[in-house]
């Protein structure tokens, strides 16, 4: 992938559909005269359309949150990667933990979902991987990523210039208000690329994926992870529901 740093903003259930869409202007206003970097935020499905038209024209990209792993048919509730495409989103976050936790979601419909995606051009998967307490506690955090990664990623063809961003999001991080060490991060996503270079082999890991790091990043915190080896960007819960917020965590990575 290019060397672009990326930054994006998972809106969660945070936002009622007009808290929504002032943020979205907020940001797109704060970030018009963007140089470098790629920002995408993340709202909830049904913004999807009206965040899409305030973002026309604008530096930053759209995301959703989750998706159905078929193109089509009797799926109530489900929305696919193609109505996605249509909505104006580039990206779309698969697998996160809180979905893992409050769905039941698991690495079979993690996969699925990712490689639903990748046969539907221009939208590129954010995957979120990471272990929770437990298992950072009794030192399995290492087998943790590389089960998850390859639950997630065997099998899976990545061909042509396809992307993908692994996000990795410890689970104990997630909403505590305290990110992890940055050497921790920085340990963990050379697990990552290893992992995957082991899957893809090196030069398809360099082109075609980026990994992220997220867990409670807020302006404060967010300098101790700049310039970290194999770190490619940041997934912002919390503190990407203000644009100040926001805008400080963004240019302090880029
Ligand atoms: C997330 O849930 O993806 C996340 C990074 O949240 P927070 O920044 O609030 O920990």
């Amino acid at each position: 992938m290019d060397n672009e740093k990326i930054i994006i903003a998972n809106w969660k259930m945070k936002l009622n559909l007009q808290e929504t869409l002032e943020l979205a202007k907020s940001i797109k206003a704060k970030f018009k005269d963007l140089k470098k970097g790629e920002i995408a935020v993340c709202p909830n499905f049904i913004s999807l359309l009206e965040v899409a038209k305030i973002l026309k024209g604008g530096k930053i990209g759209l995301g959703a949150q989750d998706v159905f792993w078929e193109q089509k048919g009797a799926y109530t509730g489900e929305i696919s990667p193609g109505l996605l495409v249509e909505a104006g989103c580039k990206y779309v976050i698969i697998g996160h933990s809180e979905r893992r936790k409050f769905l039941m979601e698991n690495y079979e419909i993690i996969h699925k979902e990712i490689k639903a995606v990748l046969q539907v051009e221009d939208l590129i998967p954010i995957v979120c991987i990471g272990e929770n307490w437990d298992e950072r506690k009794t030192d399995r955090r290492d087998y943790v990523l590389y089960d998850q990664l390859q639950q997630a990623l065997s099998g899976v063809d990545v061909v042509g210039d396809q992307k993908i961003i692994l996000a990795y999001e410890p689970i104990w991080a997630i909403g505590s208000g305290t990110a992890i060490e940055p050497s921790e991060a920085e340990y963990a996503h050379k697990i990552i690329k290893l992992t995957l270079n082991n899957m893809f082999g090196m030069e398809m890991v360099n082109n075609n994926f980026k990994i992220i790091y997220g867990g409670s990043i807020n302006p404060k915190n967010v300098k101790g992870f700049v310039g970290l080896e194999n770190l490619d960007g940041m997934l912002v819960g919390g503190a990407s529901l203000d644009a100040d917020e926001f805008y400080s965590v963004v240019k302090a990575v880029l």
